[in-house]
This record gives structure tokens, C-alpha cells and sequence, in this order.
């Protein structure tokens, strides 16, 4: 058994984390480079990029021949977290969602026609791109199989009729991926398709208002009315919808929890700080025993999910889909973000509860974490279901090469 990483990975993790420091942390104290959903203005963002880019640690999950640095599921895990140390990294290095599952699946499952047209432009930076499955009930949420966005075929095309929402970035995204039921079989019913901002028949009805800061384009609800596509706007074929979705999310919910780590892990900070330097009743903060078990336990919480992401992108590397270690996961890591940072906020007192610290930007952000990309409660059903069906090998070690 060998946790640690080489020393590539260490190096790049080490001028990632100064980067991080030096340009982006300084950012997050001037509102004026903020824009009007709590995000990094777009034009500061241009700017960081090219420093980036520069920089030479632009977008390191893509492959070097692609523009990236190569990096697989466990680099990215040490990556992501040093990144999101700021509440800016994710977009400065093109690792923010939903480009970053985007560029995923379509590298993954994409021709290469479709790569050099769809993918390329979003890994450059040069578009920005949306992901778009949940509808208004009684359309599918929680539950792909009750998706209600159709796409029939007519005269040689694709129309589709339907609605969406909480589309992450639509309204800034050039490059969309929609999912919409083509047939009535449970598990080849739906089919992913392709489609450009400029496409005619389908248009942003609202952006809806969230109680975090929000991604750039915001959240968006979207009504598809005849938009016709041809066939070469289909993403792995016609019924393989739910696949293409399965396989994105498995690591977009890994990234995920990549990134949450990197803020609870600020959240820690920011709270050690003030209790190591703010005194009461004689004492410090820092010297109260009532403070080092919260600090204690955030900090255990923060290795276990770190144990957990890393295996789990560990045995991705491996071949596996990793169900059932992505779901515990997502778990502990969303959970986790919203009580450290909320512990974070009470130990800072008032200021805890100010603009003055990104605590209580964190704290708004993290609260959809326990629903995004599968509630709490479906993932814990998931894991139940294979442990129902494993049963003992649910336990399973797994053994290696001698
Ligand atoms: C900030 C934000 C960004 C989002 N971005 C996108 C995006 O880019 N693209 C996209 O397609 N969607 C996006 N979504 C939608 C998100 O994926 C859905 O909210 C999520 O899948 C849950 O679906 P739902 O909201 O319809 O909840 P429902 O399916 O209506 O479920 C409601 C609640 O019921 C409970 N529940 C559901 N199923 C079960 C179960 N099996 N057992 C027990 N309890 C259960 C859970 O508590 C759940 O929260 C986003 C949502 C948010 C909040």
C-alpha cells in the first residue's frame, strides 16, 4: 500500500498552491472583482487565466497533446483541493463544473469530429458549456427515467420539445449537452445530444435566483420548442443517454468533492487563525478545549474524505466505475463541508458571519452540495442497493499484484 505521490505530482502541486497564494487568494478581498452573483468578474477571470496559462498549470485533467497536463483522477485529486483553497481557483484553471464534467465526458465518449468541434474550444477557454438533464416535476429529477424532454425523429432530423432547469452556466455557455428520451426502454430510453447556444428552437426562460453565489450564466431554466438537430449532434449513440450521463457524473461528483475539500480546508484555516490570535476570559480561543474538538474533528473529517476521494480515484485508475466508493463519497464530503464550515463561522464569531472572510461565501455555496449531482438520500440508496446485491463482497479488499 503506497499513499504518496510522486514527486512531478509534488512539484506541480507545490508551484499550484503558490500560485493560488500569491494571485488569486489576494482577489477574494476587493469587491470589485466580484460580479453580480458573488463569482469572479468575468474580465478579472480573463486576465488570471492568461496568468495561468502562463504559468503553465493550465487545465491539468486534460491530456498534454489536448493542452493540459495530463493529470488522472488521483493527480486531480491533490490538484483540485490546493485549488479551491481559493473560492476562485476552479474557474482560473478550467477545473470549475460544468465544463470540467463536460470536457470529461466528451473526451471520454466523443468522435473525433465532435472533440474537435464541441471539446477543443471549451478546453481552450474560448466557450463555456452547460450540462442539461433535470426538468420541472413531473420531468425527471432525482430519477433519469422520468424524463420527459423528448427528441422523435422527423423528416431525417431530431426535433426536441421540453423543458429544463437549474442548468448550471446556461446563460453564458455556447456548447450544450442535453439529455432527452428517445424511446420507452428503462435503460436505452434516453439519448444525449449536442446542441449550440445559436441553434434556433429553444430559449433561457429565467435565470433562477439560488441562495449561494452563483456559477457564471447562472441557473437556468430552458424551453426546448422544435429544435431540430441531425444526426451528427448525438453524443455515443442513439439510447446510450444515461449512460454518457452515468459515466460524466461518476467523476464530476469526485471532482466535486475534490473541490469542497480544498474549502473546508480554507474554512479550517480561517478559524485556526482567529482562535490562535483572539483571547476571552483570560485565555485564548485556541488553548479551550470546547474549540480544539471542533477544530480536531474538522480536521479528521476533512483526512477521511481526503482517504476516501483518493481511493476512490485510485480505483477508477484502476478500471472501475467506483459506484459505490464516488457515493460514500459525495456523502461525507458535502456533509462534511457544511459542518465544518459552519463550526468555522461560529468560532469566528460575528466576523465569522461577515463579508469580511470567505466563510460565509463558503457556507451559502456549500449548502447545495448535499443536493447536487444525487441528493444525500439517493446516493444512500445506492449504496444500499450494492450492498444488497454484493452482500459479502461489498467488503471485498481487492488484492494485488505480488
Ligand atoms: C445549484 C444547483 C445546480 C444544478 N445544476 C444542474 C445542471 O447543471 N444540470 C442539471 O441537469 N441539473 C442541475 N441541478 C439539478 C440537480 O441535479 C437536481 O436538483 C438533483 O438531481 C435533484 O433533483 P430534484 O431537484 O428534481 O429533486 P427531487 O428528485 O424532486 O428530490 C427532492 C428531494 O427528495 C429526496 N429524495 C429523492 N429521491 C430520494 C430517494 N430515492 N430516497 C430518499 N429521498 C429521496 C431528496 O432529499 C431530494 O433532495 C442543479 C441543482 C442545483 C441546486
Amino acid at each position: 500500500m503506497d499513499f504518496s505521490i510522486d514527486s512531478k505530482l509534488e512539484a506541480d502541486h507545490a508551484r499550484l498552491q503558490a500560485f493560488v497564494t500569491k494571485h488569486i487568494v489576494p482577489l477574494e478581498a476587493d469587491e470589485k472583482n466580484f460580479d453580480a452573483y458573488g463569482n469572479i468578474d468575468l474580465a478579472v477571470l480573463q486576465s488570471l487565466r492568461a496568468k495561468v496559462k502562463q504559468a503553465g498549470l493550465w487545465a491539468p485533467q486534460i491530456p498534454i497533446e489536448q493542452g493540459g497536463l495530463g493529470y488522472g483522477p488521483t493527480g486531480m485529486a491533490v490538484l483540485y483541493e490546493a485549488m479551491n483553497y481559493s473560492i476562485f481557483g476552479p474557474a482560473a484553471f478550467n477545473c470549475a463544473a460544468p465544463d470540467d464534467g463536460n470536457m470529461y465526458i466528451l473526451n471520454k465518449v466523443a468522435t473525433k469530429e465532435q472533440k474537435d468541434r464541441w471539446l477543443q474550444p471549451i478546453i481552450n477557454g474560448d466557450v463555456r458549456s452547460s450540462f442539461a438533464m433535470t426538468e420541472p416535476a413531473p420531468g425527471g429529477g432525482s430519477d433519469p427515467s422520468m424524463i420527459r424532454t423528448t427528441a422523435k425523429r422527423v423528416n431525417g432530423k431530431w426535433v426536441i420539445n421540453g423543458r429544463k432547469w437549474y442548468i448550471t452556466g446556461a446563460g453564458e455557455a455556447a456548447h450544450f449537452i442535453l439529455v432527452a428520451k428517445t424511446g420507452d426502454a428503462a435503460r436505452d430510453g434516453l439519448t444525449a445530444f449536442l446542441f449550440h447556444r445559436d441553434d434556433p428552437g429553444w430559449h433561457i426562460e429565467r435565470r433562477i435566483g439560488i441562495m449561494g453565489p452563483e456559477e457564471h450564466g447562472g441557473h437556468c431554466e430552458l424551453i426546448f420548442d422544435k429544435m431540430e438537430l441531425d444526426d451528427d449532434r448525438v453524443l455515443m449513440g442513439e439510447g446510450k443517454g444515461l449512460k454518457v450521463t452515468q459515466v460524466r457524473l461518476g467523476l464530476a461528483r469526485l471532482t466535486h468533492c475534490m473541490r469542497w475539500l480544498g474549502l473546508a480546508k480554507r474554512a479550517v484555516n480561517i478559524a485556526s487563525d482567529y482562535a490562535s490570535n483572539r483571547s476571552g476570559f483570560g485565555i485564548k480561543l485556541i488553548d479551550r478545549e470546547s474549540i480544539q474538538m471542533k477544530l480536531g474533528q474538522a480536521a479528521m473529517d476533512i483526512e477521511i474524505g481526503r482517504v476516501m476521494v483518493m481511493r476512490a480515484a485510485w480505483r477508477i485508475e484502476q478500471g472501475s466505475k467506483a459506484r459505490q466508493d464516488i457515493s460514500m463519497a459525495k456523502i461525507h464530503v458535502s456533509q462534511l463541508l457544511n459542518r465544518v464550515t459552519s463550526d468555522a463561522i461560529q468560532i469566528c464569531g460575528a466576523r465569522g458571519y461577515s463579508t469580511d472572510t470567505v466563510l460565509e461565501w463558503i457556507y451559502r455555496y456549500g449548502r447545495q452540495a448535499l443536493l447536487v449531482d444525487g441528493a444525500t438520500e439517493v446516493h444512500q440508496m445506492v449504496i444500499s442497493r450494492f450492498l444488497q446485491q454484493a452482500n459479502e463482497e461489498f467488503w471485498e479488499w481487492g488484492v494485488g499484484q505480488d
